[in-house]
């Protein structure tokens, strides 16, 4: 693998959005080249005075459109994914998606941690819902930690699918399914992309 090249292009600055300060705001822009990703823009700011930081990452490179799917059980929880930012992730079979929004966030992972994250996502839906949840909504909850689970210990198989309109992500194993997506398919997907305002 390639040692990871960092180049630091660019510092500026910028009135700091939390604390209003007068060009306290440090805006550093750096290229870097993760594997599976290939070169990335990284743009972190940090003001001095209020100490407010943020970061976001968005990929320089863009690859044909392209969606993968993998039949997934217990023998594939340590396939390695990785999903960009502009990935759409979905388990049809289970009714989860996540689309990308603007704090989307690509990472490399693998099928057991893309499982975990649609966990926590339920959890945490149980969580906001508290007291007033409906016994449908509560029911459909525990009914797809309980699928999850079947997936885990290999009661289940059940199918995985990214689609990536950049085409920046994969899930690497011999048995997943490559499809190059049309452009009229990639432009029904969301991207997340938001315009950086500096
Ligand atoms: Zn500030």
């Amino acid at each position: 693998m390639d040692e990871n090249n960092i180049n630091t292009n660019d510092v500026m600055k910028s009135d700091c959005p939390v604390c209003g300060g007068d060009k306290t705001l440090e805006v550093i822009n750096k290229t870097d080249n993760i594997p599976y990703f290939g070169d990335i823009l990284e743009t972190s700011v940090s003001c001095k005075v209020c100490g407010y930081q943020s970061s976001d990452s968005i990929s320089l490179q863009t690859n044909d459109p392209s969606k993968y799917t993998l039949q997934i059980n217990d023998t594939k929880l340590n396939t390695r994914v990785a999903k960009s930012q502009t990935a759409t992730v979905t388990l049809p079979e289970l009714g989860l998606k996540v689309e990308p929004g603007p704090k989307s966030q690509g990472y490399v992972s693998n099928v057991e941690g893309i499982l975990n994250r649609f966990e926590d996502a339920v959890v945490r839906a149980i969580k906001l819902e508290g007291d007033s949840i409906s016994k449908e909504v509560e029911e459909n909850a525990l009914n797809i930690l309980q699928l999850i689970t079947e997936v885990k210990i290999g009661e289940l198989t059940t199918e995985l699918i990214i689609e990536d309109p950049f085409g920046n992500s994969v899930i690497d194993d011999d048995d997943a399914e490559k499809e190059l997506l049309s452009q009229e398919e990639a432009d029904k997907l969301t991207t997340g992309f938001t315009t950086i305002d500096q």
